[in-house]
C-alpha cells in the first residue's frame, strides 16, 4: 500500500523509468525524447492526475488493477 500521493512521490517512484531517450538528450543527439510513461515523442500521455494517467503509471510499472 504505498499509492503516491503527490506529483513528487510519483517521480520519485518513477525513478529509473526514465525516457530510454534521455541519455541521447543529455547529450544533444535528439531535441526531443519519448515520453517515459507512453514512449511517444511527442508525448501522448492523458492529463496529469487523471484516472487515465494513473492507469498508465500503474501499467508502466507492471502493475495488475
Ligand atoms: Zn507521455
Amino acid at each position: 500500500m504505498s499509492q503516491p500521493k503527490t506529483a513528487k512521490e510519483l517521480l520519485d517512484q518513477l525513478g529509473a523509468k526514465w525516457s530510454p531517450d534521455f541519455d541521447a538528450y543529455a547529450a544533444g543527439e535528439t531535441s526531443s525524447p519519448r515520453c517515459v510513461l507512453c514512449t511517444k515523442s511527442p508525448c501522448t500521455c492523458p492529463e496529469f492526475g487523471t484516472p487515465e494517467y494513473l492507469a498508465l503509471l500503474d501499467k508502466r510499472h507492471g502493475r495488475r488493477p
